[in-house]
C-alpha cells in the first residue's frame, strides 16, 4: 500500500479536522496535510457522522475554519441516511427527528418529510429540542411497521446547545427508548456502516481501492473503512473527545496510525 497512489482522501470532521462541529477550531496538523493534498491535486471529501446538521451546515463550519471544499463533496450521516432510504423506496414519507439538519438532507435527496401518517420510514438523529410528542409519534408509526432508521450511532457527545456547554444524550440512547417501547430493532446509517462508504466512494466517481478514510474514531472511522476495503488512516487525538459507537466485530485496526497528520505530508 502506498499513500501515494491514493486520489481520494476522505476526512472525519469532530476531532480530527476540527474539535468538533459546536466548537470549530482547526488542528494545526489537518490544515498543513489538507493544504498539501490540495497544492499536489488529490481529491478531496468529508464523511461526518454529524446528523444533526445538513452537508451545507457542516460546509459552512468547515469553510469559517479554513478548509474550503465544494458542498457536494461533504457528507453526513444525515445524508447517508436520506441515501439509505431513497435507494429503498424513492420519494418515501418520512418522520425525521434531528434538528433541522437531518430534515434538509432528505428534502435535498427529494424524500417527503411529513409528520402526517401514513409514515414509510421513521429516522432518528440527535435533537436536543425534540419534544414528547415527537418521540412518542415515532413510536407509534414504528409499531404500525415503519422500518426505524438511527442516523449515526452516538450514545452521547459534547457540545453547545442555547449557549450551554453540555454533553447530550446521542441519537443511538434516543432510539433505544424507541426499540424499546416497539420491540423493533434499528439500522444504524453512519460510520461504521461499510455501505455508508462504498456509497460515498462511489458517489465521487471513485473505487474503494482509490481510497484513504482519516480519522480519530477507531470504531468508526477505522472500523468503517477496513469493512469497506479503503485504506485507514488513524489520527491519535485526546481520548476524552472519541465519541462512543458500537463497532460489533469489525476490524477496529488501522492501516497507518500517526500522532499528527502532517507526519503523512513527506508521504504523498
Ligand atoms: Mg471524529
Amino acid at each position: 500500500m502506498n499513500l501515494r497512489d491514493k486520489k481520494l482522501w476522505i476526512f472525519d470532521v469532530d476531532n480530527t479536522l476540527i474539535l468538533d462541529v459546536d466548537h470549530p477550531t482547526p488542528f494545526d496538523d489537518a490544515m498543513k496535510l489538507w493544504n498539501a493534498l490540495e497544492e499536489k491535486g488529490y481529491e478531496l471529501a468529508i464523511l461526518t457522522n454529524v446528523g444533526r446538521l445538513s452537508s451545507r451546515q457542516v460546509n459552512l463550519a468547515l469553510s469559517e475554519a479554513g478548509f474550503k471544499i465544494p458542498v457536494e463533496r461533504v457528507f453526513t450521516a444525515g445524508a447517508a441516511a436520506a441515501a439509505y432510504v431513497n435507494n429503498r423506496a424513492p420519494g418515501a414519507r418520512c418522520f425525521v427527528i434531528g434538528e433541522g439538519g437531518a430534515q434538509e438532507d432528505f428534502v435535498a435527496r427529494g424524500l417527503d418529510v411529513t409528520n402526517n401518517p401514513p409514515i414509510d420510514f421513521v429516522a432518528i438523529g440527535a435533537d436536543r429540542g425534540m419534544s414528547f410528542d415527537e418521540l412518542n409519534f415515532a413510536t407509534k408509526m414504528v409499531k404500525e411497521g415503519a422500518p426505524l432508521i438511527c442516523i449515526s450511532g452516538s450514545r452521547d457527545y459534547p457540545g453547545i446547545y442555547l449557549g450551554v456547554e453540555d454533553t447530550f444524550i446521542g441519537e443511538r440512547s434516543i432510539v433505544a427508548a424507541i426499540e424499546h417501547a416497539t420491540g423493533a430493532e434499528a439500522v444504524i446509517v453512519g460510520k461504521p456502516l461499510p455501505e455508508i462508504l462504498v456509497e460515498t466512494v462511489k458517489a465521487l466517481g471513485r473505487d474503494v481501492s482509490d481510497a484513504v478514510m482519516i480519522g480519530d474514531n477507531p470504531k468508526s472511522d477505522i472500523a468503517g473503512g477496513n469493512a469497506a476495503g479503503i485504506t485507514t488512516v488513524l489520527v491519535q487525538r485526546d481520548p476524552d473527545n472519541i465519541v462512543v459507537f458500537e463497532s460489533g466485530d469489525l476490524d477496529t485496526t488501522p492501516t497507518v496510525t500517526v500522532e499528527a497528520l502532517d507526519e503523512l505530508i513527506s508521504k504523498i
